[in-house]
């Protein structure tokens, strides 16, 4: 291993101090003189301790690989029925306007029947008034009757012409009935295929969830549960689900937050666990990260 390699080159170089800095993991800061100590000296508890933090920061790191899996799967599988809601949305709608456009049918009906009824009325007026035009006295009773049925043929036109107009109108909504269950076909075709589509990935994903859970189970075995319980609580409350970060650019991983380079030093000699002083995530040093992929790779 490259880095006890390191260790035993400082040891023979460097002249012990004699100090001894056990970390604990509620100390968030590292002095300098902890850290020439660290670097010059160490004893085999130290190099154990020094070791257990970087299991400890690499088990967190590999736990937060698989939970940033978890939470893509999460993410998409929330997305999809969205999909499948607009469309329903969509359907929705349709039936809507079909059960309008079937109301203005009966509307246009009713009226339809309103203008016989008069039609009716304005005969049986008709029929009454020439009834009586046998029994007149005079010319001018006479003239009087044939207005009035002359004005009830004129109001049977009125009224046979709304009928026309009515009936044009029925014609049309018709039409557009037939439009829309043609689409509501189509839509209720596609809505299905969707939904099929969508029970497929949900029960794919669901076991991709369920095998990764069971790692994040495995990994959170080998994790200390007071540390387990800081990462679980630091990842709730991250927006983007990170309770763990390497260090991009001089700037925590997690908020950006600018990382001073005394502390940046700390992290990577992981002695301890150390957090961002703005966010609360922790640190691992990317070292660590980049040795245990040589490894996988190997
Ligand atoms: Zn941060």
């Amino acid at each position: 291993m490259a880095k006890k390699k390191k260790v035993e080159e400082t040891k023979s170089t460097e002249k012990n101090k004699g100090k001894e800095v056990i970390p604990t993991d509620n100390e968030q800061i590292v002095t300098q003189s902890d850290i020439i100590t660290s670097e010059t000296q160490r004893s085999p508890d130290e190099i154990a301790e020094e070791n257990t933090i970087a299991q400890k920061l690499m088990s967190l790191y590999n736990l937060q690989q698989i939970w940033s899996k978890i939470d893509k799967i999460r993410v998409v599988r929330g997305e999809l029925p969205n999909e499948v809601r607009d469309l329903e949305d969509n359907l929705e709608g349709m039936k809507t306007r079909i059960a309008k456009y079937y109301a203005d049918i009966e509307d246009f009906n009713n009226k339809i029947a309103a203008e016989d009824n008069k039609i009716l009325d304005s005969n049986i007026l008709i029929a009454r008034y020439e009834e009586q035009q046998n029994n007149v006295r005079n010319n001018r009773e006479y003239e009087s009757l044939t207005k009035e049925i002359e004005y009830q043929k004129l109001e049977i036109q009125v009224s046979e012409k709304h009928k026309v107009r009515f009936t044009a109108e029925i014609a049309k909504k018709q039409e557009e009935i037939t439009l829309l269950d043609e689409k509501l076909e189509e839509i209720e075709g596609l809505l299905q295929q969707k939904k099929n589509e969508l029970n497929n990935i949900i029960a794919d994903t669901e076991k991709e969830e369920k095998e990764l859970l069971n790692q994040v189970e495995i990994l959170q075995s080998k994790v200390e549960q007071r540390l387990l319980s800081a990462f679980d609580k630091i990842r709730t409350n991250a927006r983007n689900g990170l309770a763990i970060v390497l260090i991009d650019r001089d700037a925590c991983g997690g908020c950006f937050s600018m990382i001073p380079p005394q502390r940046q030093l700390d992290i990577r000699l992981h002695k301890k666990i150390i957090v961002c002083e703005a966010c609360g995530r922790i640190f691992v040093d990317r070292q660590l990260v980049e040795n245990q992929n040589e490894n996988n790779a190997e």
